[in-house]
Parts: C-alpha cells; sequence; structure tokens
C-alpha cells in the first residue's frame, strides 16, 4: 500500500492523517493544539500531530503535504503571507520537511481541502469543480479540467474577497484582508456574527449572536431571521453564481460549517445560484453537500503531495 502524510494547519490546531493513496481513506489520523502563532511553535504541533499519525497508521508514507491557510508561493513551500497567524515569508516546507525527513508540498488550506473532495469527496468522479467552503471565513477552491488552479500569485478561488454591496442599512465592512466590503465579512461565521452585534446595538436581532441562533430563529419563522438569511444568501449566492457563470465547472460542491450546520441558509444560497447562473453554465449542474468534513484538507495535501 501506498501511503501519503497530509497535515491541516488550522488557526488554532493543526490536523494530521496518514492517507491511503489508492482510496483517499484515513488510515489514522491526530490533532493537537497550537501553543502560539510562531513557526516553530507550528512546526512543533504539526511534526507532533505527524509522528503520531504515523505511528497510530503503521505504515511509512512515501511523501507529506500541508495545507495552510495563507499565500503560497508555487511550489517552494515558502508562505508569503498568512493575516491570521501573522507571518511573513516563512519557508514552511523546508521547516517540515528537515523535521519529518521527506519532502513536504505546502498548499493554500482550501485548495487541499478542494482537492480532497474532487478527487474522493462529493465531486469524486467529476472532470471539473467549484468547490466552495463557508465556514469562520469564506473561500474555494477551483479544479478545471482536472487540474487544481492556483493562479499567478497563487491565490486563485478566493472569492471570500470579492467585493458585495452591503444590505440596505448595513455598513461597508472591513475585511480581516485590510480591504472593504468583502464578501466574507458578511457571509463567514465571523461576518455574521459581527453584523448581528451590529443589528442588536440598534436594537434588532434580540437574543440573535451566532449563525445557529439565526437559523433557529429562522426555522422557527421569525421574520427578521429570514430576512437576514435572505440577505446573506443574496450575496453569497450570487458570487457563487458569477463564479459558476465564469468557469462553467459542472459540479458545485457546498462545504463548511456554517452552510452544513444551517440548512435553511444553504438552501437559500442554492435558490440563489440556481436562479442567477447563467443558462448554459446551470444547465447539467450538479450541486453537492461537501462530503468529507474535516478530513478534505488532510486528504487532499496528501493527495496533492504524491501527484
Ligand atoms: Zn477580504
Amino acid at each position: 500500500m501506498e501511503a501519503a502524510l497530509g497535515i491541516d494547519v488550522g488557526g488554532t490546531n493543526v490536523r494530521a492523517a496518514v492517507i491511503d493513496v489508492a482510496t483517499g481513506l484515513v488510515l489514522a489520523a491526530r490533532r493537537g493544539p497550537l501553543a502560539g502563532r510562531t513557526p516553530d511553535q507550528v512546526v512543533r504541533a504539526a511534526v507532533r500531530a505527524a509522528l503520531e499519525a504515523v505511528e497510530a497508521a503503521g505504515v511509512r508514507p512515501v511523501a507529506a503535504g500541508a495545507g495552510f491557510a495563507g499565500q503560497i508561493e508555487g511550489e517552494s513551500g515558502r508562505v508569503l503571507s498568512a493575516p491570521n497567524l501573522g507571518w511573513r515569508d516563512v519557508a514552511l516546507g523546508d521547516l517540515l520537511a528537515a523535521a519529518l525527513g521527506v519532502p513536504v508540498r505546502v498548499v493554500n488550506d482550501l485548495n487541499a481541502a478542494a482537492w480532497g473532495e474532487y478527487r474522493h469527496g462529493a465531486a469524486r468522479g467529476a472532470r471539473s469543480a467549484l468547490v466552495v467552503f463557508a465556514g469562520t471565513g469564506v473561500g474555494a477552491g477551483v479544479v478545471l479540467d482536472g487540474r487544481l488552479l492556483s493562479g499567478a500569485r497563487g491565490v486563485a478561488g478566493e472569492i471570500g474577497h470579492v467585493k458585495v454591496e452591503p444590505p440596505p442599512g448595513e455598513p461597508v465592512r472591513s475585511c480581516g484582508c485590510g480591504a472593504r466590503g468583502c464578501l466574507e465579512a458578511y457571509a463567514g461565521g465571523a461576518g455574521i456574527s459581527a453584523r448581528l452585534a451590529g443589528a442588536r446595538a440598534e436594537g434588532k436581532a434580540a437574543g440573535l449572536s451566532s449563525p445557529d441562533d439565526v437559523e433557529r430563529a429562522a426555522l422557527a419563522g421569525d421574520p427578521w431571521a429570514s430576512a437576514f438569511w435572505e440577505s446573506t444568501a443574496a450575496r453569497l449566492g450570487r458570487a457563487v453564481a458569477d463564479a459558476v457563470t465564469l468557469l462553467d465547472p459542472g459540479t458545485l460542491v457546498l462545504g463548511g460549517g456554517l452552510l452544513l450546520g444551517n440548512p435553511a441558509l444553504l438552501a437559500a444560497v442554492e435558490r440563489v445560484v440556481r436562479a442567477e447562473t447563467s443558462k448554459t453554465a446551470m444547465e447539467g449542474l450538479s450541486v453537492r453537500a461537501a462530503a468529507l468534513g474535516d478530513d478534505a484538507g488532510v486528504v487532499g495535501a496528501a493527495l496533492l503531495s504524491v501527484k
């Protein structure tokens, strides 16, 4: 059996798994907390989780891949910038390779997760796929005609940073990327919570402070919550519809905790996508829910390392 190691570095923890390359199955997985955000602390946590996963799997991986939330320079393994962790120009691939004793390919975390869904998840068997994740933030990975798109600067698929109009009565919001008016600031989990805080300060949204609260209230028939979900879905759905129109992927995978945990929001987003995608790109578009959950990132990173 040929096995590869996948590592997924998140904002607060790191997950590592040994993957059967032929089937995409997770042979063993381990998760560990980040003690801090410095490269040294992150590498140490990643290596510990990785070595534990390798020991548990009982097979030696032939290669390793790491998904990382940041801008990665081509195949060099260098992280050019990672706003979440405050990194600039860190040779993450070299640091991990030195500690693990195998070459480590570093890719953007959502590109890794998209590749996992494409190869062994919801888009398995498809020729192309647009994979959109909405959780705390919003992002996407694009596989066209079998190729994972990275782009000239390595940031292809950053749908969370396309600009949207604020809902009527709401301010233009600042985004974690430093820009204003990004989709993620309205339709990511953190942005949604910030919008709710603003609404509560104006005497609206009483008792609603999280996406889960809005979902419960919308399902119970609360008109304000329903309108809030519609305004959120209108922006997220429009951006996704535009991307489908542009790329003609044939398969659209929707994932991430925000969408998969809130069926009323997911249904509203799907309605907008169906209504606003070009007729030709919409014809035959298969819309699917992401299937791999937390495993998508480690599966994709591992498989990209042997590609
Ligand atoms: Zn942004």
